[in-house]
């Protein structure tokens, strides 16, 4: 049993007294009708936090942690009341600030949507849409094509459809072209990503057999030929999304790849993950091949994500030729699978974007993130250090670090963009304790901790982001002394 050092365990007899003091629920209810603050609140929300608080409060007696009568007083209570009811009618799904430096964070919600991309959101929400009317026949529509001309006209691929996300598009690509059959995969590619998402696990959930072909760190063409049977239905090339493999390393290009499953008369695929529109290596980043590249190269299918480096909303994109992408659509798994209006309409909205690749690159977040020279992040930290200079005194110490920011969301693996970050070292609470708080702020801001200072990554900060995050953190600094 937990014990407060501070006081003296009381008694079997004072714990019963003190538990017989708490009040009533019906007692708190009367006292919390009188505050005007709770008029709106639904009393059901009324009745479950007090009830909540008084069970805590009973918990804590008997744990031996409550040992003041005073802090049963209605009095007393009623903040706690106040507080647990503000807590309760505050969305939980909400906005936070990234300060972390990672711009495709999976557990901050990837990718952010430009305002074109949100107002086109909220009309597909706010009233009737095509979404399935063909307006030309006047007849029943697909979802499906109102993106597909767009995304064949920005790859050069043949044919497309648009699922739920990239695991959902790499299951369905295997359960219809793989299903019962051998697919065939490098061993240097059998990759998890977010410990959710594992090549194995997805392909014996399609119906799909692996076979694993080359060593770890080399894969040759002769190992892909030599695996080919009878039972072979696909050859498959993951994209190593989250690691790297280096030294001493090969794998088989595209165009050999291609030219033996055309040889074998087997179709192949490339996972691509995170599938990018543009080459970024002009921003510093590693060249990674493009959609369109693959594409060009002649793989029959490729998938990647809507929310990676595309930057768009949560969706798994298929392109491939018309026969097998035909295929595809027809599995039934498609309808299990589809995506929702609003996928639709961010998609289309970002993908029209992709028309001007110069337009893109500004006004996509992900993009912009990643383009932002470093001299531009440093202006923005220096921006927040001399507010919070201002405000928060000698509570807390404000320098300037050079960090590193990376792309992450499980792309382009390893790679970091020079960034800057603010720097704190509270005076007043932990460096621990700092963190803590500000995660529980009404809008939370997330930052790290690297060798006991906190660090906010300005790159992923936007610049409408700055006065918020100096009011918030000047308020909890302030706050606790
Ligand atoms: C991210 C990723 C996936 C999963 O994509 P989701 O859109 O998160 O479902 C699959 N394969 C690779 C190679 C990836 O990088």
């Amino acid at each position: 049993m937990q014990q407060n050092s501070h006081t003296p365990h009381p008694s079997g007899a004072q714990r019963q007294h003190l538990l017989r003091s708490i009040p009533k629920v019906d007692e708190c209810l009367q006292s919390l009708q009188g505050i005007k603050e709770t008029a709106a609140v639904p009393p059901s929300v009324v009745k479950a936090a007090v009830r909540e608080v008084l069970a805590e409060v009973r918990q804590a007696i008997l744990e031996g942690n409550e040992t003041a009568a005073g802090s049963l007083h209605l009095d007393t209570l009623i903040p706690r009341f106040m507080a647990r009811i503000s807590q309760k009618q505050r969305p939980r799904f909400r906005r936070i600030i990234n300060a972390t430096g990672v711009i495709i964070h999976t557990n901050l919600g990837r990718s952010i949507l430009p305002r074109s991309a949100m107002e086109a959101l909220f009309e597909a929400g706010s009233r009737y849409s095509n979404l399935e009317f063909d307006l030309e026949t006047g007849r029943r529509g697909s979802r499906y094509s109102l993106v597909e001309e767009l995304l064949c006209e920005l790859t050069g691929a043949e044919s497309a459809l648009v699922v739920n996300n990239n695991a959902a598009a790499v299951l369905i690509v295997l359960e219809t072209l793989a299903k019962g059959r051998e697919v065939i995969v490098s061993r240097g590619q059998l990759v998890e990503i977010g410990g959710s998402f594992r090549i194995p696990d997805v392909m014996a959930r399609s119906g799909a057999r692996l076979v694993e072909v080359g060593a770890t760190n080399r894969t040759h063409l002769r190992d892909y030929e030599g695996a080919i049977g009878e039972e072979t239905g696909l050859l498959l090339k993951v994209h190593c999304s989250n690691y790297r493999i280096i030294g001493f390393t090969s794998e088989v290009a595209n165009e050999d790849l291609v030219a033996l499953g055309r040889q074998h008369d087997l179709p192949v695929m490339e996972d691509l993950g995170s599938g990018c529109f543009i080459d970024l290596s002009r921003f510093g980043l590693m060249k990674e091949p493009t959609v369109q590249e693959v594409v060009a190269s002649g793989v029959d299918v490729v998938t990647f994500s809507g929310d990676k480096l595309l930057g768009g909303p949560q969706a798994g994109i298929i392109l491939g030729s018309r026969e097998l992408v035909g295929r595809i659509k027809k599995n039934p798994l498609n309808r299990a699978l589809r995506i929702d209006k609003f996928t639709l309409s961010g998609l289309e909205s970002i993908l029209r974007l992709y028309r001007d690749p110069e337009r893109a690159t500004e006004t996509i977040p992900t993009l912009a993130m990643i383009a932002t020279p470093v001299a531009v992040v440093s202006r923005r930290a220096a921006r927040l250090q001399r507010r919070l200079r201002r405000s928060v005194g000698d509570g807390c110490d404000v320098a300037l670090a050079d960090t590193m920011a990376r792309v992450g969301g499980g792309a382009m693996p390893e790679q970091n963009l020079a960034s800057r970050a603010v720097a704190l070292t509270p005076t007043v609470v932990s460096v621990n304790r700092l963190e803590e708080l500000l995660r529980r702020q009404e809008v939370p801001v997330i930052g790290r901790i690297e060798e006991n200072r906190l660090l906010l990554d300005m790159r992923t900060v936007a610049d409408d982001e700055v006065g918020l995050l100096a009011d918030i953190l000047a308020r909890v600094l302030r706050e606790r002394p």
